[in-house]
């Protein structure tokens, strides 16, 4: 999978494309390969990188929502439960189960918590994880060594689903391509094109690295731009609604040490009435996250200092070791796509179903769910864009497809035999190779995390990594779980990118100053 042959595919598609999709997140990926499976033409372009936007900046749980049962959202939980399930079995070398815990301080909680906990449980029919139960207070101070212990009742521990979120796009990236799609990164649309009757049946586009201006013609055309979906609304129809109410979320990331154990703790209620996570993540611990209503989406959003006090002072409430600023190792945001609704003026209270949209110019628009319903989704947006375009129908395969890197031991021994090359599935076999023709490719990058030589340069060759940015924050975790260590390894990165892309001394230089401009917003300063 290499950007020279995806231009080579493009420019040989002399006739119309089935499907355009716009957008390289989890959601037009995702239409990319239930499209491509069932047989039709799909290019997808994505105007930075594949995961740039909201899909590797979430809280990576593949989950149906405990939150949503309590708004009454019985159906969007069994079906995101559902997906869990599907994703576990397509993907098991990316997902796997976890325990969470919700800490009990008074009478009523474990009782409460616990009822709900079990129907949660049962709404996953076949698909379930594991037996929620009510725990004692010394089982969950088991599960969870370094909870305060002040007031502490007990607890009720239920399971739900965890990935690593670029990782899984791009090995979606990947099954897209296999199963016959053609995916471009930094590739912008930049207008559509319009029949005599006023149909969109194509788009125009830049290549961000050659600036060159091209037009693909399409069948059907499809939004998938998450927060930026009305953007490109407005591009087709200038009078358009706004469809779309970004919201922002942020994590904060800090040593192991804050969490020890295996198990994730889940906050139910916090001051602002949200739920608040702080789960292990890559060694690390993952806390967060918050939602900010946002005036506009923006590809590189910075956590607000009130959304860092915030978590800062509920994480504090709950854990042994209160963290402070200094203890903070990465800080990212993203944004939520989330459908606007009348009457509704808190975005946490905002629906997370999905929305596929068709404005009169016949322009298709995905929007708003979650990552865990991107396959679902993609079914319901390529049923409809399917017969909007009078293409043959073809039923959804994407069910039992499994995912690029899929293999059988994957849940067994992967992380035994591999470490953490085990995310890669069955590409680790290749890494390995790749490290044992150069001993130097075995080499880490930075003390502080796993990552080696060898990583970037499969990354560069065979997962369509362009810059130093695409390296450290989406094919490795760097950037997202220690943004010093990210910053250090970066002049290594660029030198073995350089080799490989044959970049000058000049390139070299506005990539690493590029990737200092995007990683000063993920270092905290005291
Ligand atoms: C803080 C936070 C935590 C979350 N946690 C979870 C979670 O734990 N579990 C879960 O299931 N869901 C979670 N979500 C929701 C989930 O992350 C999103 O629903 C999902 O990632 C949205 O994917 P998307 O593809 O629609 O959008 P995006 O990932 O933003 O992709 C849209 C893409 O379109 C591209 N684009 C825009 N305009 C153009 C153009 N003109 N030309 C070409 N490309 C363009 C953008 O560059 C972008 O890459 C979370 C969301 C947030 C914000």
């Amino acid at each position: 999978m290499n950007r020279t042959d995806m231009w080579r595919r493009i420019e040989s598609h002399r006739k119309a494309w089935d499907m355009i999709v716009v957008g390289g997140g989890a959601t037009g990926v995702g239409v990319a390969i239930d499209a491509a499976a069932r047989g039709y033409e799909v290019l997808l372009l994505e105007q930075s990188d594949f995961g740039k936007g909201t899909s590797s900046r979430s809280t990576k749980l593949a989950h149906g929502g405990v939150r949503y049962l309590e708004q009454g959202s019985i159906g969007l939980v069994m079906e995101a439960l559902k997906e869990r399930g599907l994703l576990l079995q397509n993907a098991p070398h990316l997902v796997h189960d976890l325990a969470f815990v919700v800490p009990n301080y008074d009478w009523w909680e474990a009782p409460f918590y616990g009822l709900g906990l079990k129907l949660y449980q049962l709404l996953a029919g076949k698909y379930g994880f594991g037996v929620s139960r009510i725990l004692s207070k010394g089982e969950t101070l088991e599960h969870l060594p370094t909870l305060k212990t002040e007031g502490l009742r007990g607890g009720a521990v239920y399971y739900d689903g965890q990935f690593d979120d670029a990782r899984l796009l791009i090995h979606m990236v990947a099954t897209a391509f296999e199963q016959g799609a053609t995916l471009l990164n930094y590739c912008e649309v930049t207008g559509l094109t319009k029949d005599a009757q006023g149909f969109v049946d194509g788009v125009t586009a830049r290549d961000e690295e050659t600036g060159h201006e091209f037009s693909a013609a399409a069948k059907v055309v499809i939004n998938a731009t998450g927060a930026f979906t009305d953007l490109l609304r407005l591009k087709a129809e200038p009078s358009s609604e706004p469809m779309i109410v970004p919201s922002q979320g942020i994590h904060l990331v800090f040593e192991s040490s804050f969490l020890q154990g295996e198990s994730a703790i889940m906050v139910p209620h916090t001051s602002d009435g949200r739920v608040l996570f702080a789960i292990p993540w890559h060694g690390h611990t993952l806390v967060g996250t918050t939602d900010t209503p946002v005036a506009a989406a923006t590809l590189e959003p910075v956590a607000m200092e009130q959304e860092i006090e915030f978590i800062l002072g509920t994480a504090g409430q709950y854990l042994t070791k209160a963290p402070t600023r200094d203890d903070v190792l990465s800080v990212f945001a993203g944004i939520r796509p989330l459908v606007r609704a009348t009457n509704v003026t808190n975005t946490a209270a905002l629906s997370r179903d999905h929305v596929i949209h068709i404005d009169r110019c016949g322009l298709v628009t995905i929007c708003g769910g979650k990552w865990t319903t991107y396959r679902r989704m993609a079914e319901d947006c390529v049923d409809q864009a399917a017969t909007l375009a009078q293409l043959p129908e073809k039923p959804c395969v994407t069910q039992h497809l499994h995912i690029h890197g899929f293999y059988d031991a994957a849940k067994e021994s992967a992380s035994e035999e591999f470490g953490s090359l085990a995310v890669y599935g069955s590409d680790a076999y290749e890494i390995r190779k790749l490290i044992e023709s150069d001993a130097r490719l075995g080499e880490p990058l930075d003390a502080a995390l796993p990552y080696v030589k060898g990583e970037v340069i499969w990354a560069v060759r065979h997962e369509m990594g362009r810059t130093v940015e695409d390296i450290l924050a989406r094919r490795t975790r760097a950037l997202f779980l220690n943004a010093r260590a990210a910053l250090a390894m970066a002049p290594a990165v660029a030198g073995l990118m350089a080799s490989e892309l044959g970049w000058d001394e000049v390139t070299r230089t506005k990539q690493l100053a590029a990737f200092r401009d995007v990683a000063s917003n993920y270092v905290l300063h005291s």
